[in-house]
Formats: structure tokens, sequence, C-alpha cells
């Protein structure tokens, strides 16, 4: 029979009874998945104010939308003070339409970029 291990979810025959890797006690019973949905990172807003904005802005359309200080610089074309908007996968290419057409609109600036 399979055993899992609770702490790393590893998947063990049942020769074993303790997760080689960090000594959880191994269960017959399957650990839940993780069902935390995938993030992407959309945009880079150009300030927190504007970062707020975007984020209310997509929570108006019903997207869920995270925003995040960059810690490090990952694009040197980017200034560290930049706040990423984040969204589920599935919401991705609706957000980036959205987004698109908010700068068009003017609701945003166009300062942000597009990741
Ligand atoms: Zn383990």
């Amino acid at each position: 029979m399979t055993m899992y291990c609770p702490i790393c979810s590893c998947e063990y025959q049942n020769s074993v009874a303790i997760c080689p890797d960090d000594g959880g006690l191994l269960s017959h019973h399957r650990p839940p998945t993780n069902v935390t949905p995938l993030t992407v990172d959309i945009y880079a807003a150009a300030g927190e104010i504007e970062a707020e904005r975007i984020v209310s802005f997509l929570r108006d359309e019903s997207i869920e939308a995270t925003r995040t200080q960059s810690q490090i610089s990952q694009f040197p074309s980017i200034s560290d003070n930049r706040f990423i908007i984040s969204v589920s996968t599935l919401s991705k290419e609706k957000a980036l339409l959205l987004l698109a057409r908010a700068r068009h609109d003017g609701i945003i600036t166009t300062s942000g970029i597009f990741l």
C-alpha cells in the first residue's frame, strides 16, 4: 500500500515508515492537496497609489488581484519602487485586456509596464 508523508506529500511504498527527507511519520491517508490557485505577475505599476487603483479596478471587474512591492530589481529598466500586480492564471487574459483598456481610457497612467 502506498504511504504518504504529511510534511512533504511524497509517496512511498509501505516498506518505509518514516520519510527519509524530513522524518515525517508516513500515513495511509493522502494529504490534502494544496488548492492555492496559481498566480502570475502581469504588470509593474509606477507607484503604490496606482497599484492600489489597479487592484480595485480589477476587483470591480471580479478579478482578484494582489499587489506586492518588488524587492529585487529583476528588470534593470524598472526602478526599485515598483509594485507588481498579480492575478490568477485563469484571469490573466481578461486582466491584461482590462489594463490595456484602462490605460487607453486614462484610468491609469501609461508609466506602468506589462510584464
Ligand atoms: Zn517527507
